[in-house]
């Protein structure tokens, strides 16, 4: 049989899922990728005994990541065990105020009822409402190339796209159904990662709080590496190869198509290519300008998810008073959102997000030891500087003394921070962004950078800049659906004009 060969720059989640499917059809795929380590942002990093899951944290929709393994008749479970977290996670309000999320929704819909009367029915309303979108969003719409607005143009489609809401605001969504503060605050978390206010949001995206409430919160144990390692075995396997510390650095054409990746001082012959690292990189630094499909005015016109400053800290005891996932709403929400997002400066008063895993899996750290991350969401491609990172690590720690009762930096026996920067040199990230591009309703579907090249006859592009969007479920989907685009359009057995 004719084959053909595919080569993948970026071996994140979508670029992993892209080459496992490619692979499975019958394309001889090849995955090259910088680091030494494989798996994006998804790295994890160890020292001194501790284990540190560098990027993402929350295991949601587990429904995604098992109807992934399931298209190779496998299952998650073949690979990595999952742990239904109890309480899903922790927000802290004021130093004497803290809401531990139950699992059980029975228990969280009292709780709701504790905050304001009415809204535990209220609640039943609006997560019917958010399961629908939920289904409809994951079978109809996430796993479209969105490659032209026909796609959508499906009557039960746009009756189910009508009855959800898709033009109104996450905002006035919310406003119909609660008035407590507290409430939106609960509420309007999961979408402050995707990465836009909810006056900005999509109404469409109460879908995430179905995913949060109703599907729950999951840990896989040994951290979300495991994840990264599960779908590594099952792409070698698949006979994928990987090529790790191994760069790419432009391509030869023939025509207005690819022939060959340069990297490693060498050309790779290449039939396909699939770009799985930052759009934004490959169009601007790896393809001739002639190729380009966005301008620098594009690119800086849209409107980017937040850049994190994070810190991977190892204490020589556990800590109290802290749960595996807690987050820290100790400090008014809108200033903070403003900052990231309208005013893109550095915030005064940070929110920030705490992870412990130690706390559910003693393997990630010693003995009577903890491994924690804190994440500060911020603006990207702002000033990124060691001073400005100790100065929010003190603001941090002062805060968990007020919340503790106790200093506990004097615990700490590791310590590394990341941010912009670093985010910039390990996976070229445009802005030193973190989750890619904001889903506004401007930058959703067929807004979004497109999949396939619109210069370049076989280059095609997958992950958290293009469709369907930023975190890991919408990368391994995204993979899924370049790697079906690149069968439809250049079938293994017919020749390349
Ligand atoms: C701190 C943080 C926390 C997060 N938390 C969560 C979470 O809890 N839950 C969730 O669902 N999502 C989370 N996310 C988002 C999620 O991790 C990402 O959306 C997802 O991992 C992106 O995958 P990707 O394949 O698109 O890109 P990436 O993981 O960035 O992969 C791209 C790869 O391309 C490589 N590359 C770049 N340039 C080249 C080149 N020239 N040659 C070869 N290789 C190259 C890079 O090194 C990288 O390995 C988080 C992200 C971050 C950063």
């Amino acid at each position: 049989m004719a084959t053909k060969q595919a080569i993948v720059v970026g071996s994140g989640f979508a670029g992993l899922s892209a080459a496992t499917f490619l692979s499975n059809a019958g394309y001889k795929t090849i995955v090259l990728e910088k680091n030494n380590q494989l798996g994006g942002r998804a790295r994890q990093l160890s020292a001194k005994g501790f284990k540190f899951d560098m990027g993402p944290s929350w295991y949601w929709m587990p429904d995604v990541f098992e109807r992934y393994f399931s298209r190779f008749n496998k299952s998650t479970s073949d690979y990595y065990k999952l742990i239904r977290l109890d309480p899903s996670y922790s927000v802290v309000f004021d130093e004497n105020d803290k809401l531990d999320i139950p699992a059980n929704y029975h228990t969280l819909r009292a709780c709701f009822e504790t905050i304001e009367k009415g809204s535990a029915r209220n609640l039943d309303k609006f997560l019917e409402e958010a399961a629908f979108k939920y289904k409809v969003g994951i079978n109809d719409l996430v796993y479209k190339p969105a490659r032209s607005l026909m796609e959508f143009i499906n009557f039960r489609l746009l009756i189910n796209m009508i009855k959800m809401d898709i033009f109104g605001s996450f905002q006035s969504h919310i406003n119909k159904y609660f008035r407590s503060k507290r409430i939106h605050q609960l509420l309007e978390f999961p979408i402050l990662f995707l990465g836009a206010l909810a006056k900005n949001t999509p109404a469409l995206y109460s879908l995430m709080n179905y995913a949060d409430i109703k599907l729950g919160t999951w840990y896989p144990e040994g951290g979300m590496r495991v994840v990264v390692d599960g779908m590594i075995e099952l792409a070698r396997d698949k006979g994928v190869d990987f090529r790790t510390s191994c760069e790419a650095n432009g391509f030869v054409y023939s025509g207005n198509s690819i022939v060959g990746v340069k990297a490693d001082h060498q050309t790779i012959p290449a039939d396909i290519v699939v770009a799985g690292a930052d759009y934004h990189h490959v169009e601007t630094q790896l393809l001739e300008k002639r190729f380009r499909t966005y301008s620098d005015a594009y690119w800086d016109s849209r409107l980017l998810a937040p850049s994190s400053l994070l810190f991977y800290l190892g204490f020589n005891k556990k800590i109290e008073g802290l749960t595996h996932h807690t987050l820290f709403f100790d400090k008014p929400f809108g200033p903070h959102a403003q900052a990231i997002y309208e005013s893109k400066k550095w915030p005064s008063d940070p929110l920030f997000y705490v992870n412990i895993p130690s706390k559910t899996d003693p393997t990630v750290a010693p003995e009577n030891c903890e491994n924690m991350m804190v994440l500060i969401p911020v603006a990207a491609g702002i000033e990124d500087k060691e001073e400005i990172r100790e100065k929010y690590f003190d603001i941090v720690f002062d805060r968990f003394k007020t919340y503790l009762g106790d200093d506990i930096r004097k615990y700490i026996v590791y310590k590394k921070s990341y941010a912009h920067n670093d985010f910039r040199a390990d996976y070229h990230a445009f802005k030193g962004n973190a989750y890619g591009l904001a889903n506004t309703l401007r930058q959703t579907a067929i807004l979004k950078p497109s999949i396939k090249s619109k210069k370049v006859k076989n280059l095609y592009f997958t992950g958290q800049l293009t469709v369907p969007g930023p975190g890991v479920p919408p990368s391994l989907i995204s993979g899924e659906v370049v790697a079906k685009e690149i069968i439809k359009d250049f079938p293994i057995n017919q020749e390349i004009e």
